[in-house]
């Protein structure tokens, strides 16, 4: 069976990279009912320093951001949100206290509240979601696309954007963008192996190596926090020279996560891959 390919990038892009990052401010120890404070204070830093620190590297590559917000960290941090749409970045939902837990019937619910906080910080609704902890069901979908959501960055079983599908049926006006299928993540180096930054470097360069060699999507996700996130100086380091690194191959093309589902969904049928 052969490999689909990304046939359709915009303008004739061979490969297509989003640099998204997951605010993961203090919802994150809000959440487990810690105090924000000392040990648990690592959510703090990412609008004190990571944010704004991250935002200056990507930019002075002319590289957009799109931020996944959690409805907490807007409410706690409203003028670093509406900053980052006045720079140019998008701003998408992550659920409100960063739910890494099942929440059942409750779920429409905290999405419409943390939409409507985002809504009236932005002045305009946000388009996008991703899974604070990758669970997701049908009804969280279904509660997705009644607010007007085009896309969901949540799934890790493909690397190119598809249509999504609800209840056995594939829908031609939300598509999934999946993330994280090969640690194109920091957690995971920084949280749990305490990987060196050069080595994290190096395993991000390899992947985009071989996602430019196919003509793929390159979506790398990296939180802000200190902890287990790239906001610190040496880690912030490691996405400033990997945006280098790919911004030196021809026909790379960074984009918003909400312009690659509006391209997709121009021509969906180009993107009923799984
Ligand atoms: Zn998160």
């Amino acid at each position: 069976m052969p490999i689909p390919r990304a046939s359709a990038w915009p303008e004739g892009a061979r490969c297509v990279v989003s640099l998204t990052i997951d605010f993961d401010g203090p919802c994150w120890e809000a959440g487990r009912g810690l105090s924000q404070r000392g040990y648990h204070a690592h959510g703090r830093y990412s609008a004190k320093r990571g944010i704004p620190r991250l935002m200056r590297i990507a930019e002075g590559h002319g590289v957009p951001i799109t931020f996944f917000v959690s409805g907490y960290d807007a409410e706690a941090h409203p003028d670093t949100v509406a900053e980052m749409q006045a720079r140019g970045h998008e701003v998408a939902a992550h659920g409100y206290l960063h739910e890494a837990w099942d929440v059942g019937a409750a779920e429409p619910e905290l999405l419409k509240k943390t939409h409507d906080i985002l809504t009236a910080i932005l002045g305009k609704p946000v388009t996008g979601w991703r899974s604070p902890s990758g669970r997701k069901t049908a009804l969280t979908m279904r509660t997705l696309k009644s607010l007007g959501y085009v896309y969901d960055s949540s799934d890790k079983d493909f690397d190119l954007p598809y249509l999504a599908t609800i209840a056995g049926e594939v829908q031609r006006d939300f598509v999934i963008l999946p993330n994280n299928t090969s640690s194109l993540d920091d957690y995971p180096f920084y949280r749990v192996s305490w990987t060196p930054t050069s080595e994290v470097l190096a395993h991000w360069q390899q992947e985009f190596d071989a996602t430019y060699a196919e003509g793929g999507f390159f979506n790398l996700t990296i939180h802000p926090r200190s902890g287990y996130g790239s906001g610190t100086p040496s880690r912030a380091g490691v996405i400033d020279a990997l945006l280098r690194y790919i911004k030196a191959r021809p026909g790379v093309r960074f984009l918003r996560m909400h312009e690659i589902a509006q391209w997709c969904l121009r021509e969906p049928a180009r993107w009923q891959f799984a």
